[in-house]
């Protein structure tokens, strides 16, 4: 396409839940209501509009085993792509992969950096292992390196008990996050277990990842004081597994993780229906494969969240939280289609029709 094309975006736009409009365009990569005059070039898609969908909770240049190649990088980032996740929140990388930032063609990435964990309390080669004491100079570095977040492992399984246990006092942590907001970053933490929570919220977080462990009692503290949640319930479908893994060692562990699975949903509908933000999160990366927006919307309606809601959480309420704007005039035209209404039946995300990434149409 040349810098002179226009697109045409005609069908139904939905520039909110319910704000729908007929069409746009896109003129020098950028959105726009007002119909171009004396355009020439115009290529017309038609279908139903969203903006770029949002996976909150991924790793770009992760694997199972730590920090991945530039090319595998890329091709996580494609498939994202290919899939109409346009906006990534990395929620912790141990590969540099600002490169990414020059690239054109693949999705905005937001970064946390690298994750912040108390020695050996966490997968091996992922994380900076630090203890208490150094907690707050390893959040300010990771502030200043990352794109607005801060990612801590805020539990795991603490070997001497073989139970789930929570890895950061509450003094130091409390320091940890004022910093973080001194320096303009959020903070999000790792948390499967019930009792690192209260001291994380009491602390300022504004985000758990998987949260798993919210009670009656968490549940509206977090409501109270807007502290987001990202489920990544196709995440947490592996519990099962990881249990039977680590059963003979650390029975009490396994058991715990079979609790947190069984009560999921429950957990992930009471949080909602208490006004915590839920968002669309898959841990794409680690040892699951990115491209997975799709099937954790479904979880998400799974778990008894409506799926307009759902839909949200990784699109309009989604880049709202993230600072990153939708289909509104002048926006970046980064954008998907589909053949039929999202809202009615959210598995038509997982086929997308046409895929724009910075005004070009990538699919
Ligand atoms: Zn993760």
């Amino acid at each position: 396409m040349s810098d002179s094309a226009v697109l045409h975006i005609r069908g139904r736009v939905l520039v909110g839940p319910e704000d729908v409009r007929d069409e746009l365009w896109i003129v020098g990569g950028r959105i726009t209501f007002q119909r171009p005059t004396g355009a020439r070039d115009v290529r017309t898609l038609t279908g139903w509009a969203l903006p770029g969908l949002v996976d909150a909770h991924c790793h770009v240049g992760l694997d199972a085993h730590g920090a991945v190649d530039e090319s595998t990088s890329e091709k996580q980032a494609l498939t994202d792509r290919d899939t109409g996740t346009l906006l990534l929140r990395d929620a912790g990388s141990p590969a540099d992969t600002r490169w990414m930032d020059d690239r054109a063609d693949l999705p905005r990435v937001i970064r946390a950096g690298r994750h912040i964990a108390r020695t050996r309390r966490y997968i091996r080669n992922y994380a900076h292992e630090i203890e208490p004491e150094d907690l707050v100079a390893y959040v300010a570095q990771e502030a200043r390196r990352g794109d607005g977040w801060v990612k801590l492992v805020g539990d795991w399984i603490d070997r001497s008990t073989g139970d789930l246990a929570a890895c950061w006092p509450r003094g130091e942590v409390t320091a940890a996050i004022a910093e973080a907001h001194r320096l303009g970053a959020r903070v999000t933490a790792h948390c499967f277990a019930e009792e690192s929570l209260p001291d994380l919220v009491a602390a300022g977080i504004d985000c758990v990842e998987h949260a798993t462990g919210l009670t009656e009692e968490t549940i509206p503290l977090f409501a109270e004081r807007g502290v987001a949640i990202v489920p990544t319930l196709v995440n947490i479908a592996t519990f099962p597994k990881l249990a039977e893994g680590g059963e003979r060692k650390y029975p009490r562990w396994a058991e715990h993780m079979r609790r947190l699975h069984a009560r999921r949903y429950d957990t992930v509908r009471a949080a909602y229906d208490a006004g915590v933000p839920v968002y669309v999160g898959t841990d794409a990366g680690g040892s699951l494969p990115h491209g997975l927006v799709a099937a954790e919307v479904a979880e998400l309606v799974a778990a008894g969240i409506p799926p307009a809601a759902a839909l949200s959480a990784t699109a309009w309420a989604a880049r709202e939280w993230l600072g990153r704007p939708g289909l509104t005039e002048g926006a970046p035209a980064d954008l998907v289609l589909y053949e039929t209404d999202p809202r009615e039946d959210v598995r038509v995300l997982a086929a997308p029709r046409r895929v724009v990434l910075r005004g070009q149409v990538v699919l």
